[in-house]
């Protein structure tokens, strides 16, 4: 009877659930005494090689499947990026990487650093992707992608793969995770890592079993991909909304589902909404490429553009980013004054080009670009046939010289306008000519195109 009192006794002590500020304290302790000065790894990941110090004061618990696990953000002695070989969204690895310390099915302290690779295809709380789980100094210890259907396969770390490349030849399946880091501004790979699916050992063959969170041998969580949110934020809050398809709260900056997507038009002067009702409606790609990217129909989200006249200087038109999903295209409200309607038609398109490519570069989370790229440039070097095309479709007696002095309009200040690759110096003074005789309203003799009364 007494023996079964102490025993009972025991029982309810080690029972007792230690509080968040004891795990914390616990975990800290563990990893300081045991971990944190595990030998660096000399391999050629330069993940590994960067420094790094877990951000105890910022320290969290997570509920995982085999109890609660202390999550850790790190803070890293350099910025870098990852970006699966083919995505286009870069993931900072401050952000998709924490230390994580919790005790497995026989009570025993486990310390890992969990990087999470987030896959393009990822939307709301389902996470596709990678998952690296490492010692605190990168030695591999087991690694997951989650596909898009919900399955999860084990993945090898790169070592393994170029020692038996030849082995595994038929059933070769990796992926390939760039490194970036900032130089002058924009990001450059200064690396790569590649995980395959399979297990080092050479069974490339089913261990698939270890999905739904099962694991036979149970000593490790499966659940890493929760600590998570939407926005690819390490235990971020935001969630995904399912009636606007958009991820709101956390870091997200939303509270709400952003208002639905549209073009409009607000321009009054008739000339000039003629030429915006002509570039938004008309069947060229450059209309297609507008309403692609801000959208006529109810579609939450997205991007939206308005088209208003007004003031703009010397400047035919402006193309300026109002907050984070709006563009306004102002047309200058004095262009019917002296311009054809086909170099205004042009103008509209020129902007419309401008919020194109300005709405879908890639950037990083701080709006900067993270191509270089100059939009002029980038519209003497791949707009200018589409331009052509779709003013000649508009204005089927403006001939193809014209059309095409038209479509350089505006672009006078490109390395493509000025040197000799793709055009030369007679072309420059057509250019010169043609712009000035679609903008000279005033001289009967001595103008080009059709005109507003
Ligand atoms: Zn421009």
């Amino acid at each position: 009877m007494a023996l079964l009192l102490i025993n009972s006794c025991r029982k309810d002590r080690q029972n007792l659930p230690l509080t968040k500020t004891e795990l914390i304290t616990e975990a800290r302790s563990f990893f300081e005494n045991e971990t944190v000065n595990l030998p660096k790894l000399n391999d050629n990941n330069v993940r590994h090689s960067l420094n790094k110090i877990p951000l105890w004061d910022k320290a969290t618990i997570k509920k995982i499947s085999i109890g609660e696990a202390v999550i850790v953000p790190i803070k890293y002695d350099y910025e870098m990026l990852l970006k699966p070989e083919n995505d286009k969204t870069f993931n900072s690895l401050e952000k998709s990487s924490y230390l994580m310390i919790y005790k497995n099915k026989l009570q025993e302290l486990q310390v890992e650093w969990v990087t999470v690779i987030p896959d393009e295809k990822t939307r709301g709380n389902k996470f596709v992707g990678t998952i690296a789980i490492e010692d605190w100094n990168g030695k591999f210890k087991q690694g997951f992608a989650f596909g898009a259907d919900g399955d999860m396969l084990p993945i090898y770390s790169n070592n393994a793969i170029t020692y038996r490349k030849i082995a595994f030849a038929r059933s070769l399946y990796c992926i390939t995770i760039n490194h970036y880091g900032y130089v002058m501004d924009y990001p450059q790979i200064i690396g790569s890592e590649t995980y395959c699916f399979g297990n080092s050992d050479g069974n490339t063959n089913n261990d698939i079993t270890l999905k739904n969170g099962g694991g036979g041998g149970g000593t490790s969580p499966t659940d890493y991909s929760y600590t998570i949110d939407c926005n690819k934020v390490v235990n971020g809050t935001a969630t995904w909304n399912e009636d606007c398809q958009t991820c709101i709260g956390g870091t997200t900056g939303l509270t709400d589902c952003p208002p639905k997507r549209s073009v409009t038009d607000s321009t009054t002067t008739p000339c000039i909404k003629e030429g915006v009702t002509i570039g938004k409606q008309a069947n060229t790609t450059i209309g297609a490429m507008l309403n692609k990217t801000f959208g006529t129909s109810n579609e939450y989200g997205g991007l939206d553009l308005q088209f208003i006249e007004g003031n703009t200087g010397t400047d035919d038109g402006w193309c300026r980013k109002d907050g984070n999903v709006s563009w306004v295209i102002t047309i200058n409200q004095n262009l019917p004054n002296v311009s054809s309607k086909e170099y205004i038609l042009s103008t509209i398109y020129h902007e419309i080009l401008h919020a194109y490519l300005e709405a879908t570069y890639p950037k990083n989370s701080t709006g900067m670009f993270l191509i270089p790229h100059d939009e002029h440039q980038d519209m003497a070097e791949k707009y200018i046939i589409l331009m052509t095309g779709a003013l000649k479709l508009n204005y089927p007696n403006l001939s193809d010289p014209e059309a095409w002095g038209l479509a350089w309009g505006g672009l006078q200040d490109t390395p493509f306008y000025n040197d000799d690759t793709k055009i030369t110096d007679d072309q420059r003074e057509e250019i010169v000519e043609i712009n000035r005789k679609h903008k000279n309203k005033n001289n009967l003799l001595d103008r080009s195109g059709t005109y507003c009364n």
